[in-house]
């Protein structure tokens, strides 16, 4: 008999595939004493394991493809220093003999001692090695006991029906980018927000996923056939013939609705009525800048740098940074809009500091940039230095008040000087803008707005702070609303102060990508969007459809309403009535 289970979807498409379970720090792990005679074979045992999570990790270090980022191969470089270090490895076989119990109990008690060492320790970068010895015992772990999932190679994971539905407890952004390299069909978590960086990335991936699936791990077991229906939010499990075959037909459908939008392509996005929209799409990983020549983007409206600076001890250098922002400078046409650093909350790099109470109100973004000024200075003079090759936009996340705008744009001329003295070419008309994500920015944008070049709303953010829901928290998520009138309003309010300054305005947080939502945004006045490369085709074929001129009446009238019942029957009504 079948079983549905109901979660978020974060990403969409349909996954077939066996289920294997991943396992975190919370794993279960067995504890038994074993007698002298065994002790010899629980050692080879664990020294086996050991070798084989080496060669796991060596393998997936060779299908890292030639433009993945440079931080993920020194991330596992790390890994596979730890699987050689003797105070992790020697000292479990120590302990194998000493206390006669079984090698994954042994590996438990030796990791639970160095994190301890660890916790001690006032310094975040030594923090972030405790984080290490977790995820390289938590593999050890799952070698140990048989769970780890084979490496693949190749092949299309939509396609290929032995590719793995990975079911976790939650993923990290670093977790998905590596299950990417080894094929992965879908993701399902236990926890999770659909607006995390790792629902993001899932997208950005085209992984099929969801979150908030309770229970999941205990509920399915390993290499049993799943569903996962990334778009209705459900995962069903011992599918009968008549189920594996309507998600089939919808696996192909989905193939064919992405060749229908593909010739849109080369088509402007003009409304019915004659408004012309601009279409940009947000970079994520390097790969997604030819996704984004692919589908015809007109620029990049966000390209998200923090993922140059993940999974590595060290920051990315100038010339690294340089290389990053060329390549991005020379796949898509258009305005390449680079934000800077946006590190903090959900995103840790290595020298992010202390976790604070509130991550997510805290030294995030242009907080952590304006205090980390060498970390930012490097950053800028590779971006000012590629300006010089193509047509780029400066961006800085999360800016809160008029002061950190003045600090961060005299910090650039300082490093605009620097190049000049040292006879380095740049762009000497180099937009700089902020992205309006808190709600004191979208209030205070007519002001804002003398010290930007533009605007970019930042809605993920924008509705976390809005309405005070940390955006990866499941408990919360049901309050996460982009169609708040609060929103709603603080986005509106950015669009009129940007037009009356006479500044572009533009959206990159996921609202943009969702077509539902379209109609509404332009009747608000939006008129640049900016996306996942997935999107941007279904959003543009919403665009073209639209009568612009009406929508922008009508959205007047809802958001004059009081009554938030009327209010949000009023907008779901909006996209059906105002189609032309
Ligand atoms: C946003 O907050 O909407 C945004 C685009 O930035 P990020 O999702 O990277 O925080
Ligand atoms: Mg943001």
């Amino acid at each position: 008999m079948s079983l549905w289970l109901s979660g978020i979807g974060i990403s969409r498409g349909v996954a077939i595939g066996p289920v294997h379970r991943m396992h975190g720090a919370d794993i279960d792990i067995p504890e038994y004493r074993i007698g002298a005679d065994a002790v010899d074979d629980e050692i080879a045992r664990f020294t086996q394991a050991a070798i084989d999570a080496r060669a796991q990790l060596a393998s997936v270090r060779e299908q890292i493809p030639a433009n993945a980022p440079a931080e993920i191969g020194a991330f596992i470089e790390t890994h596979l220093l730890m699987m050689d270090d003797t105070a992790l490895i020697d000292t479990v076989a120590a302990r194998i003999r000493e206390d006669r119990c079984n090698a994954e109990w042994a590996l438990k008690l030796q990791s639970e001692d160095l994190i301890d060492v660890f916790d001690q320790m006032d310094d975040s970068y030594l923090r972030t090695r405790r984080d290490d010895i977790v995820h390289v015992t938590a593999r050890l772990q799952r070698v140990l006991l048989k769970q780890e999932h084979p490496v693949r190679a190749g092949g299309d994971p939509a396609t290929d029906t032995h590719a793995p539905v990975i079911v976790a407890d939650e993923l990290a952004p670093a977790d998905i980018i590596l299950l990417h390299q080894q094929g992965v069909a879908g993701l399902v978590t236990e926890h999770g927000g659909p607006l995390s960086h790792t629902a993001i990335l899932a997208r950005s991936l085209r992984i099929p996923a969801l979150v908030g699936v309770r229970a999941v791990r205990r509920i399915l077991s390993d290499d049993e056939t799943v569903i996962v229906d990334g778009e209705a939010g459900h995962l069903i499990a011992g599918p009968d013939d008549g189920a594996l075959a309507f998600f089939r037909h919808r696996q192909a459908a989905n193939a064919r609705y992405q060749r229908m939008l593909a010739v849109l392509r080369d088509e402007p996005a003009v409304s019915a009525d004659g408004v012309r929209v601009t279409m940009l799409a947000n970079v994520e990983l390097p790969a997604d800048t030819d996704e984004a020549a692919q589908v015809g983007a007109e620029g990049v409206g966000l390209y998200r740098t923090e993922f140059l600076f993940m999974n590595r001890e060290d920051s990315p250098s100038e010339e690294e940074q340089l290389a990053a922002y060329r390549q991005v400078l020379g796949t898509v046409a258009g305005p390449i809009t680079i934000r800077t650093l946006d590190a903090g909350a959900d995103k840790q790099i290595g020298r992010t500091t202390k976790i604070a109470t509130n991550p997510a109100l805290g030294l995030r973004a242009i907080r952590l940039c304006l205090k980390e000024t060498g970390l930012f200075r490097t950053q800028l003079r590779a971006l000012l230095r590629a300006s010089a090759e193509g047509p780029m936009r400066i961006m800085l996340p999360m800016i809160s008040t008029v002061g950190e705008m003045r600090q961060a744009r005299h910090l650039i001329a300082e490093v605009a000087a620097e190049l000049d003295a040292e006879g380095l070419p740049r762009d000497r008309d180099l937009a700089v803008g902020a992205m309006i994500e808190v709600p004191a920015a979208a209030l205070a944008a007519p002001t804002l707005a003398h010290y930007c070049d533009f605007f970019s709303l930042g809605t993920n953010d924008l509705i976390q702070y809005t309405l005070a829901i940390d955006r990866i928290d499941d408990e919360i998520n049901y309050l996460y609303d982009p169609l708040h009138p609060a929103v709603l309003n603080l986005i509106r309010m950015t669009i009129d102060a940007g037009r009356a300054a006479g500044i572009s305005v533009s959206m990159c947080g996921e609202m943009a990508s969702d077509k539902r939502y379209t109609p509404l945004l332009l009747g608000l006045g939006l008129t640049e969007f900016s996306m996942h490369p997935a999107s941007v085709l279904e959003v543009k074929r919403a665009v073209m459809g639209a009568d612009v001129a009406r929508l922008r009446q009508r959205a007047g009238e809802i958001l004059s309403l009081t009554d938030a019942g009327a209010y949000r029957e009023a907008l779901d009504t909006l996209g059906r009535e105002t189609l032309a």
